[in-house]
């Protein structure tokens, strides 16, 4: 069967803000740039995003990049590589203040600056005070840097494909990346994108969860495509928990809430984060809350008849507070809890919010696999940035705000790599190998001819309850142990998946059915990655190794999906100009 081939010099899969940043630098050097998008490319998840994006601007006090540097390093529990995050925190003033000449509203102090405000885990002096880092644009910063991004790009002639959905990654005879597969939803037909090089910009993958901030599209495909091209993924186990996800919608209620002064209840009314954190009760950190919450639910303290949430009581602050200080948090709360917090209590659980792990990539944006002895050579023409990519400067837990930036670095800096690798190494398409869709044409088909088998959300529902359940905020042996066991046989029962409807034109069954896959690569690698890791670190919070163990686990894992076994390899220890900042115990 012949696929109709489009040719560019690059091709972006992805319209959130590391895709579009990425765009914007290709486009404006004059190449030929394709982005796709399974949405409009506003409607990306980097839409979402209210707090801020850090840089070290000292626009309120003295700030320096060294001490965002620390921060990060600090956070990340030390997994996170030092080249990568120097690299970050060096480039954020200029990144940001680039954003703000493109046009992008910041919120404005006094004297005209951009306006920042305090995050968790933002410190002056290396650690020692609070300090205002992240630069915000009101409560919808990610959708005021989505837009103004879009906007660029619309002016420097970038082609948007929107509303396709990229299918698998062509590699040719030698592993080179050489375009990808993608399916047009509106028509049915199957494309191949033939590129000089391919950048993943696909985004979250929190779906795996039953419980997510996430938006319904952060299937994971980026992922998914990766491992079925046989590159590993890394760092699958690290997943960040926000405490107050709106239990069944997983909407994200703003910490602000405790911060005005609202109290977590279990089952018997009582305010047990008295228990786990005497001193910071109800405002100690995220990953702290969310522990006991899950403890509270795990030991049948949890409300409401499965027992399966607690409650956030802030009718003691009156209407006069709510309405003034958290009038969308209300608004949420009315439409997605069905309770106005003015009188009831809101259900809320920890609520899967961030992928600190993806493809593995240097901050030169560049995908990098083990080959033979050494574990990062460049894929060449492979390219990935934002939440899909592991740099890694999140490491085992991201602070804050770091996220936004991160899309802006690695999307740039992921271009620049580009645009020098087209100039100089591939000036020419290499040729598209033969059946170079045959993958994807044969996911298709099995859709097409599947009879007998198994709904579709049925099997989703199987796999986000056993991810929920035995990769949440606490793990054990036990239950990853059977986690494992549990997903492989999920996974088998996805590969017998059945639509009915299967008509051509804006068919959501069958692309419901094809995220589902890559939905499943994400979800086995990080059972499989958790399950692996003995020690405690960041949001891997292991009962039966509660401590740290740098001798042995401060290394990266590598998950390959061929054989769905792990290898691991070093953590970057060499920043690129400073001072490697050696392990301590992580203490707020
Ligand atoms: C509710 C919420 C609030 C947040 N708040 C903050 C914050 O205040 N500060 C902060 O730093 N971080 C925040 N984060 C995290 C941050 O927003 C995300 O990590 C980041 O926006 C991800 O951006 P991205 O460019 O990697 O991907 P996304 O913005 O998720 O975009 C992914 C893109 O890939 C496309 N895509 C995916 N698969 C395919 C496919 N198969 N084919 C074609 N296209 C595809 C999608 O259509 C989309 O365009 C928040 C996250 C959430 C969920």
């Amino acid at each position: 069967m012949s696929v109709p081939v489009r040719k560019f010099d690059a091709v972006i899969v992805g319209a959130g803000g590391a895709g579009l940043r990425a765009a914007l630098q290709l486009s404006e050097a004059g190449l030929k740039t394709a982005v796709l998008s399974k949405v409009f490319p506003t409607r990306s998840h980097t839409v979402a995003a209210q707090g801020g994006i850090s840089a070290s601007l000292g626009n309120v006090q003295e700030d320096k990049w060294e001490w965002h540097m620390y921060d990060t390093v600090k956070g990340s529990d030390w997994l996170g590589d030092q080249d990568a995050i120097e690299f970050m925190c060096r480039q954020a003033p200029e990144v940001v203040v680039e954003l703000e000449h493109f046009g992008m509203p910041f919120d404005r102090l006094e004297n005209g600056k951009i306006y920042q405000r305090p995050f968790g885990g933002h410190m002056a002096d290396f650690g020692k005070t609070p300090v205002q880092r992240a630069c915000a644009a009101a409560d919808r910063t990610g959708h005021a840097m989505l837009h103004t991004l879009y906007q660029r790009n619309v002016r420097a002639n970038t082609q948007f494909f929107v509303e396709w959905m990229a299918l698998d990654l062509i590699r040719d005879a030698d592993g080179d990346v050489v375009g990808v597969t993608a399916l047009e939803m509106e028509t049915g037909e199957t494309f191949i994108l033939h590129a000089k090089a391919v950048l993943f910009a696909t985004g979250g993958a929190g779906r795996i969860y039953s419980a997510s901030t996430n938006a319904f599209i952060n299937t994971g495909d980026g992922l998914g495509m990766t491992v079925r091209a046989g590159i590993p993924l890394e760092d699958m186990e690290f997943w960040q928990f926000h405490p107050t996800g709106v239990a069944g919608a997983g909407v994200l209620i703003t910490e602000g809430v405790r911060g005005e002064g609202g109290i977590l209840l279990n089952a018997n009314g009582e305010r047990f984060m008295e228990r786990y954190a005497p001193n910071a009760k109800d405002l100690a950190s995220r990953d702290v809350v969310s522990r006991a919450m899950a403890l509270e639910i795990l030991e049948g303290r949890g409300c409401g008849k499965e027992k399966d949430h607690v409650l956030l009581k802030l009718d003691h602050l009156g209407p006069e507070i709510i309405n003034h200080r958290l009038p969308g948090i209300r608004e949420i709360a009315i439409k997605f809890a069905g309770v106005d917090p003015i009188k009831d209590p809101i259900p809320v659980v920890p609520t899967t919010h961030y992928m600190m792990g993806g493809i593995p990539a240097n901050y030169k944006g560049e995908v990098v696999a083990p080959q033979g002895d050494n574990p990062e050579v460049r894929v060449n023409g492979f390219y990935a940035a934002g939440e899909c990519a592991c740099a890694s400067v999140h490491g085992a837990n991201r602070l804050g705000t770091n996220s936004l930036l991160d899309l802006v670095v690695f999307g740039k800096s992921a271009g620049n790599s580009m645009i020098e690798y087209i100039k100089t190494e591939r000036q020419d398409w290499k040729p598209l190998p033969a059946n170079a869709a045959d993958v994807s044409l044969a996911r298709l088909a099995r859709l097409e001819n599947q009879t007998g088998g198994e709904e579709v959300a049925d099997v989703r529902n199987a796999m986000q309850k056993c991810v929920q359940l035995r990769a949440g905020v606490f793990r054990n042996d036990e239950n990853l142990a059977k986690g494992v066991a549990e997903i492989k046989a999920i996974a088998e029962r996805a590969k017998r998946t059945q639509i009915k409807d299967k008509s051509k034109v804006w068919n959501t069954a069958r692309t419901e059915a094809l995220e589902l896959d890559n939905l499943i690569e994400v979800a086995v690698a990080t059972l499989i990655s958790a399950e692996a890791r003995k020690e405690s670190r960041g949001a891997h919070a292991q009962d039966d190794y509660p401590d740290r163990h740098d001798d042995e686990w401060m290394k990266h894992t590598l998950y390959d999906g061929a054989t769905r076994s792990l290898s691991y390899k070093p953590v970057h220890t060499q920043p690129l100009s400073v001072e490697y900042i050696a392990p301590q115990k992580r203490v707020y």
